[in-house]
This record gives structure tokens, C-alpha cells and sequence, in this order.
């Protein structure tokens, strides 16, 4: 019998995995995961972006904490992950921008490093970039109806890497260091939890075996739903996590623009962009995607919806012609846009770290060290606010809402 089941190779169950054996814990883990080998979900799937500007303090401080994490990989783990501190750099209409100036105080307040910046500094970082409209037909506009930016949130220590050499550290690292505590076990897709008396009593997987097992961590990301329905928990005990189709364009960057130390960029229609070697990865969320495991790429989605937004705004945008392109799954918390982490308010030792919606390569740190303070028994002890995000919040509508979601 196992003492803990991780349900989920991608980052969240890599660093609650790294976290949960360096402060200590002594039992015996077995890690599943349904696919053929580990990190190759979401967490390879998304843009590797890391920033901790946010609405929510929880969000701040998670996020600042990985920062200072990421920075150190390194050092830790031996192991380059290709992280980049280039900086965010969000840009506003008129209409927002009251918002942010009134919201500098608060991210001072946390400790997060933010400036606001004028059009013309905006224009002097992303090379080609006009911030008005005036060299725009009116046809133009109203096809693509952007509108001047007057000014620009900046924050330079956040950056990007690379989320699958980060996963793939922590289990290695995990495995290497603590060999007698570890098993991993590839191609085994876990069906049901299996419950009795208000407690965990292991997992069924799909081929049929029962592992029994005094704790399961569910990581399983987009599809962490989906369990829950298999295992027949009904609808008023189970979690509200959607999986969400997002796309990214790996693209040509503006004709002979160097892109390749740029901030990660947010413009118009909420289409974002950061350098990706000699090109640019470009993504923006569609509001309208509707909740499904479907994974296609659309073509027409960047040409139309991205691609005519970025002529419009950045000279030589229509030499940005795509290279590549993929779909990946957001779990997406319907209810407030933030994670759920902590033990399962009616099963004893089911332990949640889910629902990222979009923000689980950036809190994986700080997520992997609160799970295992909350598995070891003493709760959430290093980051504190982190308590805020316990299952029950939903039922209690107590919600968390982030409203910086890209
Ligand atoms: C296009 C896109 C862009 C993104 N951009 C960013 C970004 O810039 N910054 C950021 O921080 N985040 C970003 N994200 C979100 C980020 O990728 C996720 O929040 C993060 O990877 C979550 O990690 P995870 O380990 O929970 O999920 P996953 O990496 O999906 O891992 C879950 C694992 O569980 C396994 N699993 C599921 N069900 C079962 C089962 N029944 N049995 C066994 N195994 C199972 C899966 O196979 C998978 O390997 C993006 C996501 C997408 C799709």
C-alpha cells in the first residue's frame, strides 16, 4: 500500500512531489500518469510565461515567489530552463488606464515591481509598435477597431522559460535524490478515486487494478473534472473546472524587427506575444471557446482574429506568418479564475491542486511547497494568503476573483 498517489505528471504533481520529499515527507509516493511520458500536457503545451502582476494578492505573492524560485533553478537543480527575465508589458486604452494608475499603490503595497510607462517608451521597447491610430484608414479601423495606447504597465521582473525542462527537473531530481520513496508509472490512466466512509481509500485505474493508497493528490489538470465524474462524486461535492481549448502560433517575427529580448507583450483584443528563439509565440483567448477536450489548432483564428490586429498596430506584422501552431487545455475555474488547493472539504486525505485557469506553470513553486505544507499536516505555513484558495471557498462563495486572466 502506497501512503500518497499523485494523479498527474505535469508540473503541479512534479513540484508537489520536489516539495513534499525536501521538507520531509517520509512515506512512500507513487506517481501516475496517463500518458507515455511525463510533462507532455499542458505544461509543455502553454507559453511559458511568468509574471506577477495580478488583481489578487494571493496571485502576487505565488507568483513572486516562483520568480525568485525559477531564478535559482539553476543553482538547485543543475538544469537550464531557459529562463528569460525580459519583463510583462501590458498596454491600455484611455478607458482602463484610470484603473491601473489607481492600482500602482496596491502592487507597491505587495512588493511587486511595476512601472507605468508613456506611449513613446512602449514604442522604443517593441520595435515597429505605433501606439496611436493616425497612420489608420478609417475602413481599417473599423475593421479592426483599436483604439490609442496611452500608456503601459510594465513589469521587469517577470519572464518566461521553459515549462517542460522545469517539470521534467523536478521529477528527476525527486527520483534521483529519494529513489526508495518514488515510483512513477507511465501509461496508467487513473479512472476512479475510490471512497469510503468520508475517506480515501486509493485509486482505480483503467485497466482495472486497485491501488490502495492513505492519501491521493489530484494534478491532473484540465481533466481533474472528469475524474470526479468517473468516480461518481456527485455534482454538489465535485469542482468547478472546466477544460478550455487555448491555441499558440509560433510565427515570423515583424519584417526585420529583432524581437528576441522583448517583454512578453499584451496589446489589442488581448492578443499576446514573446520572442521564441529567432520567432514569436503569439496566443490570445477566445471568450467564445466552448469548455471540451478538443485540441485542434485554427489557422483562420490567428489570420483573423490575431494576425489583422497586429498589422494594424505593429509595422510589418504581415510578414508574421505562421511556423508552427497548437492547441492546449486551460482548467479553467468557472467560478473566480484561481486555483483550488487543499484538502477536499468532505473526503479525508484528498488533496486538491487544480483549477489553474491558465496560471499553473507560473504558481507551480508556490502551489508544490503549500501542498506539501498541507499534506504534512501543519497547513498552509510559507505564503499564508494561499489559504484563501481552499476547496470550500466555492460552496461558501467565498471567491477568489483574479481579473488580470490572459
Ligand atoms: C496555450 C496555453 C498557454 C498557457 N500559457 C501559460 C503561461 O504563459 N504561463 C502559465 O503559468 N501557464 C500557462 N498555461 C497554463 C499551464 O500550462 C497550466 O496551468 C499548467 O501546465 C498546469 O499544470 P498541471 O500539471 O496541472 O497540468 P498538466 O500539465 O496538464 O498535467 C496534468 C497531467 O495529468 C495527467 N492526467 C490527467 N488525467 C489523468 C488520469 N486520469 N490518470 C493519470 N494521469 C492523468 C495528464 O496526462 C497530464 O500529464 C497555458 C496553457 C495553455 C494550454
Amino acid at each position: 500500500m502506497k501512503d500518497l498517489i499523485i494523479i498527474g505528471g505535469g508540473i503541479i504533481g512534479g513540484s508537489s512531489l520536489y516539495y513534499l520529499l525536501e521538507k520531509g515527507y517520509k512515506g512512500k509516493i507513487l506517481v501516475l500518469e496517463k500518458n507515455d511520458a511525463l510533462a507532455q500536457e499542458s505544461t509543455s503545451l502553454c507559453a511559458g510565461g511568468i509574471r506577477n502582476i495580478w488583481s489578487t494578492t494571493v496571485n502576487m505573492e505565488m507568483t513572486s515567489y516562483s520568480i525568485e524560485h525559477f531564478k535559482d533553478f539553476k543553482n538547485i537543480f543543475g538544469v537550464s530552463i531557459g529562463f528569460e527575465q525580459n519583463g510583462y508589458l501590458f498596454t491600455y486604452y484611455e478607458d482602463e488606464w484610470e484603473d491601473i494608475v489607481n492600482f500602482k499603490p496596491r502592487w507597491d503595497e505587495v512588493g511587486v515591481n511595476v512601472e507605468l510607462i508613456p506611449p513613446e517608451e512602449i514604442e522604443a521597447l517593441i520595435p515597429g509598435i505605433r501606439a496611436g491610430v493616425n497612420h489608420l484608414d478609417p475602413d481599417i479601423l473599423e475593421m479592426v477597431p483599436i483604439s490609442p495606447i496611452v500608456g503601459g504597465l510594465y513589469g521587469k521582473d517577470c519572464a518566461i522559460l521553459n515549462s517542460t525542462s522545469a517539470a521534467e527537473a523536478y521529477f528527476k531530481y525527486s527520483r534521483d535524490k529519494y529513489p526508495d520513496q518514488i515510483e512513477i508509472s507511465l501509461n496508467t490512466e487513473v479512472h476512479k478515486i475510490m471512497i469510503g466512509g468520508g475517506e480515501v481509500k486509493g485509486v482505480v485505474t483503467k485497466k482495472g487494478e486497485s491501488i490502495e493508497a492513505g492519501a491521493v493528490l489530484l494534478a491532473s489538470g484540465a481533466w481533474s473534472k472528469k475524474i470526479f465524474d468517473d468516480s461518481d462524486i456527485p455534482e454538489n461535492l465535485s469542482i468547478p473546472v472546466e477544460p478550455i481549448k487555448r491555441m499558440l502560433f509560433v510565427v515570423s517575427p515583424p519584417k526585420s524587427a529583432n524581437y528576441s529580448h522583448i517583454p512578453l507583450t499584451i496589446i489589442d483584443n488581448g492578443i499576446y506575444f514573446r520572442p521564441e528563439a529567432e520567432n514569436l509565440i503569439v496566443g490570445r483567448a477566445d471568450e467564445n471557446q466552448i469548455p471540451g477536450f478538443d485540441t485542434e489548432p485554427d489557422r483562420s483564428y490567428y489570420e483573423e482574429l490575431i494576425n489583422l490586429y497586429m498589422q494594424a498596430r505593429i509595422e510589418g506584422a504581415e510578414y508574421s506568418r505562421i511556423q508552427n501552431m497548437w492547441g492546449g487545455l486551460y482548467a479553467v475555474n468557472t467560478q473566480d479564475n484561481n486555483a483550488l488547493i487543499g484538502e477536499h472539504p468532505d473526503f479525508k486525505n484528498l488533496y486538491l491542486s487544480t483549477g489553474f485557469s491558465g496560471h499553473g506553470v507560473m504558481e507551480a513553486p508556490a502551489a508544490g511547497l503549500s501542498i506539501a505544507e498541507i499534506i504534512e499536516g501543519g497547513g498552509v505555513k510559507t505564503i499564508p494568503e494561499v489559504k484563501k484558495l481552499r476547496i470550500e471557498r466555492i460552496r461558501e462563495r467565498e471567491f477568489v476573483k483574479e481579473t488580470i486572466v490572459i
